[in-house]
């Protein structure tokens, strides 16, 4: 049997602070205590991180947006439908599309545009740095883009 848990997905919004999730770093501590767990190479193209349950030859997988994210590895960038391009779930930094696809016949501004905010992506979201997480983080919930 696989299993995957998730901790706290950090929408972006509301009261999200630390003492509201469990981190899974935890969890794994308290498996620990009664299983061996092996860490895996396993990707599978989403954030899970595998380990093997050596007693019982499960694989278990752990997404951990908050304790240990995964942000370092992301390459996804969201396009809205009203064509502004956000370079990160947890960020409101991105490009707006359209003047750029306008301006021109040539496709010359809108990949400059595109290349100028990929460069620009965070390096991760700022969810676990900040204090306390009572106000909005973000003006936009994540399911405005897509998660
Ligand atoms: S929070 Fe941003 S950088 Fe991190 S995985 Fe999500 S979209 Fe990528």
């Amino acid at each position: 049997m696989d299993l995957t848990l998730i901790e706290l997905m950090p929408l972006g919004i509301g009261t999200q602070g630390e003492g509201r999730f469990l981190p899974l770093s935890e969890v794994r501590a308290a498996l620990e205590q009664r299983f061996r767990l092996e860490d895996l190479p396993d990707r599978t193209g989403g954030p899970a991180r595998y380990v093997r349950v050596a007693e019982t030859g499960g694989r278990l997988g752990f997404i951990t947006p908050l304790s240990q994210h995964f942000c370092a590895s992301c390459n996804r960038v969201r396009v809205t439908c009203t064509g502004r391009l956000f370079t990160c779930l947890g960020q409101e930094g991105g490009a707006e599309l359209r003047p750029p696809l306008r301006a021109s016949e040539s496709d010359d501004p809108l990949l400059a545009a595109i290349d100028s905010a990929i460069a620009r992506k965070p390096a991760g979201h700022g969810f676990i740095d900040r204090q306390g997480f009572t106000t909005p983080l973000l003006a936009r919930h994540m399911s405005t883009t897509g998660g």
